[in-house]
């Protein structure tokens, strides 16, 4: 170990444990759905209605997370790589006050604005 002052060491345990807490939250939401799939059997439709809205939300929010662990590995791949930090369209410095806020970051702001613009 390099000891403290390694500029990337503390993005990388930073990114790993964020990792590791989606990943959790994901592996318990697997549980939660497991279990409610094979619960008990009574069903009232008004019941129905209002866990069709939960599953909805909940879905969303389990692809958000998904995304956001994709976006953390390719982090730590970046890191591995060497190339974290650096902006994957313009290939500038990320700065490190952006890095600190938004770990996962893969674009500086001008060209990260640009390509939400896009989506
Ligand atoms: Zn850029």
């Amino acid at each position: 170990m390099a000891g403290d002052g390694a500029p990337h060491e503390d993005h990388a345990q930073r990114l790993e444990r964020l990792r590791a807490e989606v990943t959790a939250a994901l592996r318990r939401r697997d549980l939660a759905d497991d279990g409610e799939e094979r619960g008990d059997g009574h069903h009232h439709p008004a019941e129905a209605a209002t866990d069709a809205d939960l599953r909805e939300r909940d879905l969303r929010q389990q692809l958000r997370w998904r995304e956001r662990e994709a976006r953390l590995q390719a982090a730590l791949a970046a890191i591995d790589a060497g190339t974290y930090g650096i902006c994957v369209d313009c290939g500038s410095e990320i700065p490190e006050g952006r890095l600190r806020v938004l770990p996962d970051s893969v674009r500086c702001v001008p060209c990260q604005r640009v390509a939400s613009r896009r989506r």
